[in-house]
């Protein structure tokens, strides 16, 4: 079903409060919003309506990469790994990553994301094929999903050209600056690659989003530096640190220290629940522990807590199927965030939260932006309970996804 361009309508649909709307969208905005009586081009039968999901990290150019692997290649150490996806990036092509990246996004749209932002490997190997790649996929996919593009330095950012590879990516489309420090050989190499960050990220005027402290071992915390330089550079209110697994494992009153520290510089933090769930390096020693950060005390401070998929069925996590019910299922189970109210929260994080770091004005109100999603279930919990599917996904006002399947909706 494709809605109206000019106007559509759903009756009958819940919110999350348990009353009964009917919304109006136009111009890819909700128009009206409330008990307006009308029967709706579509009937939600009662289904809760919730802004739509988003994605908040993804790696969709190494996406699916698996299905070119060899048995033998999967669950090796990380410098294999490593070492495995810079052969296959040697052999990139745009039109190939646009391929394998276009069909994991139609996955994504039909599971309800609206939004996603995706990191894109940006290195001497690769160079800036994945950029020109991606920038084209955004532009092939307006209107189907919101895609923003975060500049990703896989192999690191310490030498010129490294450096100079990541001024271009932002001069060629990409949104913000990403980061790995772990990627760096010393604490001193990490550090500085974070200083390299904030000198690129502060230049081009862009926000910053640092994968840190993510293999799980609690000694590779790097995390307090990131929260002084954003306070130290001033720049406060634009950095997000994503996965920060060790503020899981450190004691209490560090981690309480460092929480503190992260509200001052009103840092965001992203978690990717399935792949932090399976991440433990090989060469870390002893059984893991929890490898999810501590959601409950960050959502308590205040900090902005969203959520994405991370990688899919690629070198670095072989499972994915695009579901953020299934992330959500995973973090509830991970953070025994299962208490009244719970439920909503971990919507919340799954899609508004995602949103506000992409600039996007979510919620069921009028004047919001029309992307919203229809859910299998009378109320958060019995969405994640249902048969996990989102039986429609409205982007701009009209369908663009039905039953978990992509509509027939053109590309421009
Ligand atoms: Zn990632």
């Amino acid at each position: 079903m494709v809605g109206s361009v000019l106007e559509f309508t759903v009756s009958n649909a819940r919110l999350s409060d348990g009353s009964l709307y009917d919304f109006v969208f136009s111009g890819g905005l909700i128009s009206r919003a409330g008990a307006l009586g009308l029967r709706g081009d579509l009937d939600a039968d009662g289904m809760l309506i919730h802004p739509g999901f988003v994605n908040i990290h993804t790696h969709l150019d190494k996406a699916d990469l698996l299905s070119r692997m060899r048995p033998e290649q999967f669950g090796r150490s990380l410098e294999e790994n490593r070492e495995l996806l810079k052969s296959f990036k040697r052999d990139y092509s745009e039109q190939e990553i646009m391929q394998r990246a276009g069909n994991v996004l139609d996955e994504m749209i039909a599971q309800g994301c609206t939004a996603v932002r995706t990191q894109v490997d940006v290195d001497p190997t690769a160079g800036l094929a994945a950029v020109k790649a991606l920038s084209k996929l955004r532009s092939l996919y307006k209107g189907l999903v919101e895609l923003e593009l975060c500049a990703f330095p896989q192999e690191g950012v310490l030498s010129g050209e490294k450096r100079e590879l990541m001024e271009q990516a932002l001069e060629s489309g990409c949104d913000l600056v990403g980061g790995l420090p772990l990627v760096e050989k010393s604490d001193e190499e990490r550090k500085r690659h974070i200083d390299v960050l904030f000198e690129i990220a502060k230049s081009h005027g862009k926000m910053l989003e640092v994968q840190i402290d993510e293999s799980n071992n609690p000694s590779d915390f790097m995390l307090p530096y990131l929260a002084e330089k954003t306070i130290s550079e001033g720049y406060e209110g634009k950095v997000t640190a994503t996965h920060c697994i060790s503020l899981a494992r450190i004691d209490d009153a560090t981690a309480a220290r460092t929480i503190e520290r992260m509200q001052k510089a009103k840092m965001s933090v992203i978690i990717t629940p399935s792949a932090n769930m399976i991440t433990r390096f090989p060469e870390t020693a002893g059984r893991p522990g929890n490898s999810i950060t501590r959601v409950k005390e960050l959502l308590a401070a205040g900090i902005n807590v969203a959520v994405g998929t991370d990688n899919i069925r690629d070198i670095f996590y072989p499972l994915g199927n695009c579901s953020m019910l299934r992330e959500l299922h995973v973090l509830a189970s991970a953070t025994r965030m299962t208490g009244a109210g719970d439920f909503d929260a971990l919507f919340q994080m799954a899609s508004v939260n995602g949103a506000r770091l992409m600039g996007l004005d979510y919620g069921v109100e009028a004047g919001r932006k029309a992307d919203l999603i229809i859910c299998n279930g009378a109320s958060a919990r019995e969405s994640l309970n249902g048969f996990p599917y989102v039986p429609y996904v409205i982007k701009d006002g009209r369908v663009v996804a039905e039953t978990g399947v992509s509509a027939d909706v053109s590309k421009d």
